[in-house]
């Protein structure tokens, strides 16, 4: 089986018309600083593979990293860039919809949030413009180090049951600091990329 070690990077894209052949892609997403950038470099025990640009006119920015051949880990554009004009992330947002619903390589979405405030109206936006594909959704609720034991079994419980109608769905408590659920998130995964 392959492991997420192998992730090397491929290539950036800055327009959705521009991405890569693949044959099999998982894509990456959360709100900017949710910790997406430290998420990837734990799964892969690779210190700088994903780094975070926090430049707003940046944020179209797409990164493929590769597993083996064709099959790609898809870093997308952190989202809620407080300082992006509301026309530019309108317009942004609108074909991050557009590659959620109708990419058809893309296998799984993984959604990182901040296990602190997970769930804010664009995470919900990711959730409700990839649910109808009926494709699977693991959400990572990283920084769980950031919480005591008992609230982080509140965060996953109060996360889960406000998911619970979509059985695609699944959610998991991460931490980059402590790499801790590294092994549930790399098999969860992989198994959508060699099934
Ligand atoms: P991104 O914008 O979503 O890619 O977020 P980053 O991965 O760059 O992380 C944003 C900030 O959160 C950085 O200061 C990270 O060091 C910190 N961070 C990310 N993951 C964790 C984690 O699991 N635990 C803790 N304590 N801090 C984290």
């Amino acid at each position: 089986m392959p492991s997420l070690q192998q992730l090397k990077f491929f290539i950036t894209v800055n327009h959705l018309s521009d991405l890569p052949q693949t044959l099999a892609e998982v894509a990456f997403a959360g709100r900017s600083n949710a910790g997406k950038s430290s998420a990837i470099n734990t799964l892969a025990k690779h210190t700088r593979l994903a780094f975070t640009s926090k430049t707003p006119g940046r944020t179209q920015h797409i990164n493929f990293f590769q597993i083996t051949d064709g099959v790609h880990v898809v870093d997308l554009p952190g989202y809620g860039y407080a300082q992006v004009p509301n026309a530019v992330r309108k317009h942004w947002e609108g074909l991050l919809g557009d590659y959620l619903r109708l990419r058809e390589q893309l296998k799984g979405l993984v959604v990182i949030m901040d296990s602190r405030h997970p769930l804010k109206d664009l995470d919900w936006q990711m959730l409700e413009w990839f649910a109808p594909t009926k494709k699977p959704i693991h959400i990572l609720l990283t920084k769980a180090d950031k919480l005591t034991r008992q609230e982080c079994a509140k965060q996953l419980s109060l996360v889960k049951k406000a998911v619970a109608d979509w059985p695609q769905v699944s959610v998991q408590l991460f931490s980059s600091l402590k790499k801790s659920g590294v092994e549930e998130a790399e098999a969860t995964v992989l198994s959508w990329l060699y099934p």
